[in-house]
């Protein structure tokens, strides 16, 4: 096939002419980009172009809430899941969601972010960086590689744990504790029952979502609660 390529040159006089085209050219021409490579380009570019620095438009709280999908019946029965993919998928949206909750957890000065197993990690180290805090986290059992100090506490159905590591705490230290969902409580009432026994101080407990029906709020400081969304 390349004895056949030639492509199209202007030459001096204004004319076109054509040429056999170089090495490059021609393995370009012989070889064209797969549809997998294409939208691989594709999203290559998106990403170089939606690099910072990009404007973060005004995006308030409410303005988030279209992000949110609601996915009923998982993952079980009676269950309306608060999926944030959405969200994570708009940059400004996830974006304006982070500044947002730093704005919240800042007022309490905490030292330190604690992040909840796990979609809590995901939005403590979006926190970390933007508050330029450390990260420690609060992980389910058996994952932690070092020494760990547990708590359970009981579900609508049965009971879960929280571990960390002995020497995530720094006793006196404040801490922010950080997860997507307050639902009945329980999971950031363990974590502050936790941080508490290695002799940290809970300075506030921030979340994304808060589903207000089930008074969350009941079981944990009240004054120490800050949510971006209610519902
Ligand atoms: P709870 O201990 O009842 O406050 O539940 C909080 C934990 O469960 C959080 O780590 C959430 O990620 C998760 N969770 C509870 N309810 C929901 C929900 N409706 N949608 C998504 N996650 C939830």
């Amino acid at each position: 096939m390349g004895g056949l390529l030639k492509i199209a040159k202007r030459v001096a006089s204004g004319a076109e002419v054509w040429t056999k085209p170089d090495a490059a050219t021609t393995r370009k021409l012989e070889n064209p980009p797969t549809i997998r490579q294409q939208s691989a380009n594709n999203l290559q570019r998106l990403a170089d172009e939606n690099r910072p620095p990009m404007p973060v438009p005004k995006i308030d709280a409410e303005a988030i809430k279209i992000h949110i999908r609601d996915v009923p019946d998982f993952p079980k029965p009676g269950i309306v899941f608060k999926d944030i993919t959405p969200l994570l998928a708009n940059a400004a949206a996830f974006n304006a969601a982070i500044e947002l909750l730093a704005a919240q957890i800042a007022p309490h000065a905490p030292q330190g972010l604690l992040a909840i197993e796990s979609r809590g990690f995901i939005f403590g180290a979006a926190l970390a960086q933007q508050m330029k805090l450390p990260l420690l986290l609060l992980r389910k059992p058996g994952k932690l590689p070092w020494h760990t100090e547990r708590i359970s506490y009981d579900l609508e159905y049965g009971s879960d744990a929280l571990e960390i590591h002995q020497d995530a705490i720094s006793a006196g230290s404040r801490y922010a504790i950080v997860d997507d969902v307050l639902a009945t409580g329980g999971t950031a009432a363990a974590a502050v029952a936790l941080i508490e026994k290695l002799g940290g101080h809970v300075a506030v407990c921030a979340f994304l979502m808060e589903l207000s029906f089930l008074n969350g709020r009941a079981r944990l400081p009240a004054k120490i609660v800050e949510s971006l969304i209610e519902y």
